[in-house]
């Protein structure tokens, strides 16, 4: 059976290509793996949103170029953003790359997998060495492994109409184009159909939707979604500030199988750099925003994301982003250098030189570590429910899950075999200890759903162990 591996860069509409590619690639005959040395087809899915996701992917294209060296039947692919923007030049100089499919090529990249799928079919010793594939492990960004089905990515809308002068997106993925209700549906039915336990919604702006033939918007999706049969948890990515209104933080409220999380992206807690942004609110509107989704979503973590020494942030900018996340205490955040991207407004601004970029970056980190940390410890001494991502990537004899409220939880793997973890994906985990990075602890039981019994992790009997690959 041919194989195919699939490395992703960049945010959630990459990691929801991902997926469709990993879904059409099924439906060719191809088994999904995450050993980039064994696949037949080797696709990088690519980011160029900032200057090193790009260097890092045109690093990788290199590195697989030495697979190709080794066996020449392997077809190695070049997709998503960066090959959006570089479609001519990449092609002309990676003359060894099989394809390069931009943000809207996708399609003809899952043609072009069931095209080559007889090249491999004739290939019976490869088919052979790679029904031995090893499916848990391999890169962390990649698609495949014993639960990659348990999370699935539904988009709800492409592109992105708002032009932050800084952001490269709208360039690469164009303006805005809502989904149907119904296609969004359908796409969830078949994710729970296929065993996913969370299902995000996502979008640049997701909570801009608005149906194109309803009118339906985003709050009205979101009950709609609730009300799916089977669904277990969702949630959705990434809102903008303009669009949150007073609807959708009350459904947000009253909906309870929401994951308790909601990303808000601040960018900066200047005015004056805002404006310059192009990002549509105030200072003073966020924080109405805000106030307005702690009183209907009191115990959920808000998290955001930050760029510092964007052109013209001055030392009073910055102290007034760094006091804006004292107030807002985020539970986690992204936190950014400003990366001039070709074509964007503020490439062609005066620029503030790397080194006072990373020495504002060192101070952001510095406050909204104290902010996280603070939001970590309160689960110590606390039973958390979270779902299960695979084994730790420090030390695979431990495994790591994610709470619904995002945070990362680690705890010793003990007798607890893979079937069963597929099938029981929920671990209750007692949380002893709290990091800046997350939490560890040990895992008390297990349970089907989220919000399923829990068979408690002494009484069961054991099963295959899990060992350190
Ligand atoms: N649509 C989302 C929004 O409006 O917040 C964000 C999408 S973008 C892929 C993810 C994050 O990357 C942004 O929120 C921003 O913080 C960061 N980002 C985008 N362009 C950047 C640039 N040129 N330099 C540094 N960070 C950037
Ligand atoms: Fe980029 Fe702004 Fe659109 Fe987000 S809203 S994708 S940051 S242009």
């Amino acid at each position: 059976m041919p194989s195919i591996y699939i490395e992703t860069f960049g945010c959630q509409m990459n990691e929801a290509d991902s997926q469709y590619i990993a879904d059409r690639a099924a439906a060719s005959g191809y088994a999904v793996t995450g050993d980039a040395s064994q696949a037949s087809v080797v696709v990088l899915n690519t980011c160029t949103v900032r200057d090193n996701a790009e260097r890092r992917a045109y690093g990788r294209m290199a590195h697989f170029k030495k697979l190709k060296i080794t066996d020449p039947s392997v077809k190695l692919v070049v997709c998503g953003c960066l090959a959006e923007q570089d479609k001519d030049t990449m092609q002309a100089g990676a003359p060894y790359l099989d394809g390069v499919f931009g943000t809207r090529d996708l399609a003809r990249l899952g043609d072009a997998l069931a095209a080559w799928r007889p090249d491999f079919e004739d290939d019976l010793t490869l088919a052979d060495e790679r029904a031995l594939i090893e499916p848990l492990g391999g890169h962390a960004d990649c698609t495949g492994g014993a639960y990659a089905h348990l999370r699935a990515f539904v988009n709800v809308q492409r592109g992105c109409s708002y032009y932050c002068t800084y952001c490269i997106v709208p360039h690469v993925r164009g303006r805005f184009d809502n989904r149907s209700t119904g296609d969004i549906l359908r796409e969830c039915r078949a994710a729970i159909a296929a065993g996913a336990r969370e299902i995000t919604l996502v979008g640049q702006t997701v909570n801009a939707f608005a149906d194109p033939a309803t009118g339906a918007d985003f709050s009205d999706l979101l009950e709609t979604v609730a009300a799916l049969d089977g669904l277990d948890r969702f949630t959705f990515l990434t809102s903008h500030p303009k669009d949150y209104t007073a609807k959708l933080a009350r459904t947000m409220g009253t909906l309870p199988k929401l994951n308790a999380r909601f990303h808000l992206p601040v960018q900066s807690g200047s005015d004056p750099i805002l404006r310059r942004m192009n990002r549509k609110y105030t200072v003073a509107q966020y924080r109405e925003k805000i106030a307005l989704f702690r009183e209907m979503c009191p115990d959920w973590a808000l998290t955001t994301d930050l760029i510092v020494a964007f052109p013209g942030e001055t030392e009073t900018d910055l102290e007034q982003t760094l006091a804006l996340c004292d107030e807002m205490s985020f539970a986690q955040a992204f936190m950014f250098v400003y990366s001039p991207r070709r074509g964007t407004p503020a490439a062609h601004w005066e620029q503030i030189p790397a080194e006072i970029g990373s020495e504002r970056l060192k101070r952001l980190a510095a406050t909204i570590d104290r902010g996280v940390r603070a939001y970590h410890e309160r689960k110590r001494g606390t039973t958390v429910r979270a779902l299960i991502v695979g084994p730790s990537r420090k030390d695979p004899s431990k495994l790591a899950a994610k709470t619904p409220d995002n945070v990362t939880v680690i705890a010793p793997a003990g007798p607890l075999g893979e079937g069963e973890l597929a099938a029981s994906p929920w671990l209750d985990i007692a949380i002893d200890e709290a990091f800046t990075w997350g939490v560890s602890g040990r895992i008390v039981g297990i349970a089907e759903r989220s919000d399923g019994l829990t068979v408690p992790v002494d009484a069961r009997p054991t099963i295959d162990l899990i060992t350190a690959r």
